[in-house]
């Protein structure tokens, strides 16, 4: 049976916007050696700006943002509301898309008119044979649009660290944890929040199941897992994690598989939930 002091403990957890599910989920977050994080929307604010927009000879500017636009209204990823955004404030009207399918990890197909249209990210877009000659220097996110296998051009993006995140890296150092950065996005995004914020290690480039694999790694060199997330794609993580945290601005399904809620989406919320657990966990003794 759960210690009468666990219910305590979720009651004081819950005034700092902290949601524990259980009292068994006390006790795990007590135990926890790793703390395992998603970037975007987790560390980062999520909300990305459009900062230039590239496009291949043969389509325009407003055109390639109107396909771009007209996928991503299906998203709700932070990337897609950054594009709709984007497309809005420019007046450049979404264009209307029918057989709308979103690749988690990946990005959103769907058909406007005639034209087979593709939004996603560099490696979906090598993956389904559409060649991405230039190299990237853009140090943000990239997403690639495609026309019917083709290269139509690339929307630059940037997105930066929430304001706690680096204070609650440090204070999650202090407190003897190790810290890991999983994402779906890429080496060089990764890398470039990752070294503002002090991370430990940092893995990038992940579909949905590697971030399980990856959890299950740190899970046996290193004991019990914290992982936190917002995303769909968090989902399989958030759920086979010894503890699953899920960001209160995050979607649905990984909310509903988390044990652990951040209600404010602050990062700061990690350690402080830990510095509960474990004394609860101290008073129940
Ligand atoms: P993270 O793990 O950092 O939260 P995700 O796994 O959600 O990132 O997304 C990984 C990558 O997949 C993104 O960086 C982007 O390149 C691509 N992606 C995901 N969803 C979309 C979308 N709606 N539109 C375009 N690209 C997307
Ligand atoms: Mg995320």
């Amino acid at each position: 049976s759960v210690p009468l002091s666990f219910f305590a403990g979720i009651g004081a957890a819950s005034k700092k916007g902290i949601l524990f599910k259980s009292g068994q989920v006390i006790e795990k977050m007590a135990t926890i050696r790793n703390v395992l994080l998603d970037k975007t929307g987790t560390l980062t604010k999520g909300r990305f700006s459009v900062v230039r927009i590239e496009r291949e000879p043969g389509i325009e500017e407003m055109e390639l943002l109107s396909l771009a636009a007209g996928l991503e209204t299906y998203s709700t990823h932070p990337i897609a509301h950054s594009i709709v955004n984007a497309a809005r404030a420019r007046d450049c009207q979404a264009k209307p898309f029918t057989d709308v399918q979103e690749i988690s990890g990946h990005g959103l197909e769907g058909n406007s008119g005639n034209d087979h249209v593709c939004v996603g990210n560099r490696k979906w877009m090598l993956a389904r044979g559409i060649p991405v000659n230039t190299a990237d220097t853009w140090e943000g996110t990239s997403i690639y649009v495609a026309v019917n296998n083709h290269l139509a051009g690339k929307i630059c993006i940037a997105d930066t660290p929430k304001d706690d995140a680096a204070d609650a890296v440090r204070q999650l150092h202090d407190m003897g944890l190790h810290v890991v950065m999983l994402t779906g996005d890429t080496e060089k995004s990764a890398r470039m929040i990752a070294d503002k914020l002090h991370i430990d290690e940092v893995h990038a480039s992940l579909l949905p199941e590697d971030k399980l694999k990856e959890m299950q790694n740190t899970r046996i060199e290193r004991g019990p897992v914290l992982f936190t997330g917002d995303g769909i794609n968090d989902a399989p993580v958030l759920a086979g994690a010894d503890v699953g945290a899920a960001m209160g601005s995050g979607s649905d399904a990984a909310i509903t598989v988390a044990d652990t809620v951040y209600m404010t989406s602050q990062v700061s919320s990690i350690p402080e939930s830990i510095r509960l657990a474990k004394k609860t966990v101290r008073t129940a003794q």
